[in-house]
């Protein structure tokens, strides 16, 4: 205020033309426009703290409250319910859109905002002005359910949800189809704090994830799993330091019976918790980066492997490991294959590496651009698990793939089902058609083989032959068979 007062009255008062009446008047006339302007600078201060709290509370796109605001809320709404001493239940339902992102990242982000539009207004309609709906995160939304009578209430407006999304998206002429799946936890049965509350209703729907387009209630044995990861996860980190792995090896059997290639596979054995599977332990490695360690572990042991069984005059071929998705990422893959193979002194064929086709599609300009490395590099590259994903063979052909590896599934209806032999024998002709090889994985009975070497004389990896074997085991079943191979020799 003195600061404006001063630049008001200039600072040589002997040229002012005024009496001292005038300047009375002018002083006061000049204070009224000072003030009027603080009022009015303070009314747009107060306005821009409303919209700074607003925005601080609330989501740009959907104007939803955003993930702080339902932490508040959900913590109000506890201590709401613990203070009237009623037997209140609460809802929190947590859901987000199956394969949002193909979306964001395949047609844009644009068309993604306006699906995120779509999706908050249909959900708007139908909840009730009671309950409270929140946008948490890129596709993630949360509602918060105040007046449940009874938990299964919460189905109710889950199916609602989700029979919305029978309706098509319309965006720039184009109909969308999309799917979206809910978690839901309760209060109190399955927790008595807004944090835990919101970490049983995400535990819920992850395990809805696996099927999607659902929705799932928190139980007792999702809180078993997770309480099982935990401890996973922490025993984990220390896994490799501790020598807690080793690699097993499954031959790979050619139609004449000869041994062409053996696959890697890792087995963790905790000395607390026992052996523990891949399908269980890999993905969590994935998720806290473990595999970026645990991968180069296994690539070394790999080669040393091989390099072992040359030195001991075992036939030559080659091994292959498992890549996951964040190593097909990684930059500094290929310069530390090619350096395992020049310490171990391996051709760079003697080296395969499985893929799947959803650890490309994670990330594809990346996993594109290091595949073709190693293929540079002369390191053969197989796809793993075909027939389970998108299998798309526009994919084999962009891609520098070698061999194709067709999933257990299409081999275990045979040889009855005249449909699935028709079906695999489609297949098993379009992927030579391209050009690669093949290995039919999981293969487990004397029907299979003999269908496959009548039909289709491909190589097996699977029980039939050998289950995956520990290394001194292994070179035995190889040993083996070569004397036979070499006894059958005319
Ligand atoms: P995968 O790469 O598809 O490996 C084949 C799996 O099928 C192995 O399971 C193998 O033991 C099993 N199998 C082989 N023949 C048969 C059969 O005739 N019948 C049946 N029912 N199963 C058969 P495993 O060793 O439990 O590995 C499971 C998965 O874990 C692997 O599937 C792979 O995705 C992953 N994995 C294993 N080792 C590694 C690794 O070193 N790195 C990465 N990233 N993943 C690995
Ligand atoms: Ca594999
Ligand atoms: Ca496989």
């Amino acid at each position: 205020y003195r600061q404006n007062l001063a630049a008001i009255i200039p600072a040589d008062r002997s040229r002012l033309p005024l009496s001292p009446v005038g300047i009375t008047l002018f002083l006061l006339l000049s204070a009224s426009a000072v003030i009027k302007d603080f009022i009015s600078q303070s009314r747009e201060l107060n306005l821009t703290k409303d919209r700074l709290a607003f925005l601080a509370y609330h989501d740009d796109l959907t104007g939803l409250m955003n993930r702080q605001a339902l932490t508040d809320r959900l913590q109000q709404a506890i201590a709401q319910a613990q203070r009237s001493q009623s037997d209140t239940t609460l809802g929190l339902l947590m859901m987000d859109l199956d394969h949002f992102k193909r979306i964001n990242d395949g047609i844009g982000h644009d068309v993604g905002d306006q699906i995120l539009t779509a999706f908050a207004n249909r959900v708007k309609n139908r909840v009730r002005s009671s309950d409270f709906f929140f946008r948490i995160g890129g596709d993630e939304f949360a509602i918060v359910l105040t007046q449940l009578k009874q938990p299964t209430d919460a189905a109710v407006v889950s199916e609602k949800i989700l029979s919305s999304m029978e309706d098509p998206f319309l965006v720039n002429d184009q109909k969308l189809y999309l799917g979206c799946t809910i978690g839901i936890s309760i209060y109190p049965k399955d927790a008595q704090n807004a944090d835990q509350l919101m970490i049983r209703a995400d535990s819920a729907l992850s395990e809805g994830k696996r099927d999607r387009n659902i929705y799932r209630y928190y139980t007792m044995q999702m809180q078993k799993d997770a309480a099982r990861k935990m401890q996973l996860l922490v025993k984990l980190r220390a896994a490799l330091h501790n020598d807690e792995f080793h690699l097993v090896y499954q031959p790979q059997i050619a139609a004449d019976g000869s041994i062409i290639g053996a696959e890697a596979l890792l087995r963790w054995n905790n000395p607390e918790i026992g052996s523990i599977s891949p399908a269980e332990f890999i993905p969590m490695a994935e998720e806290t980066g473990a595999i970026m360690q645990i991968g180069s572990w296994v690539i070394e042991q790999a080669c040393a492997a091989s390099h072992f069984w040359e030195s001991i005059g075992l036939p030559s071929f080659p091994v292959a490991v498992n890549l996951s998705a964040r190593q097909l990422r990684d930059e500094r893959l290929v310069s530390h294959i090619s350096g395992c193979l020049r310490y171990y002194g391996l051709r760079p064929d003697r080296l395969h590496i499985e893929i799947t086709e959803s650890s490309v599609l994670d990330n594809p300009e990346a996993a594109i651009a290091v595949l073709h490395r190693l293929n540079n590099l002369g390191v053969h590259i197989a796809i793993d698990d075909f027939g389970t994903g998108f299998s798309s063979l526009s994919y084999l052909k962009e891609l520098p793939v070698d061999c194709v590896k067709i999933d257990r599934s299409f081999f275990l209806e045979l040889p009855h089902d005249n449909r699935s032999s028709s079906l695999l024998l489609g297949i098993i002709s379009m992927i030579e058609g391209l050009g690669l090889s093949i290995i039919a994985e999981g293969v487990e009975s004397e029907g299979q083989i003999s269908f496959l070497q009548t039909n289709a004389p491909i190589v097996v990896q699977g029980y039939f032959y050998s289950r995956p074997l520990p290394q001194d085991e292994f070179i035995k079943f190889v040993k083996e068979l070569s004397q036979k191979s070499s006894s059958q020799l005319p």
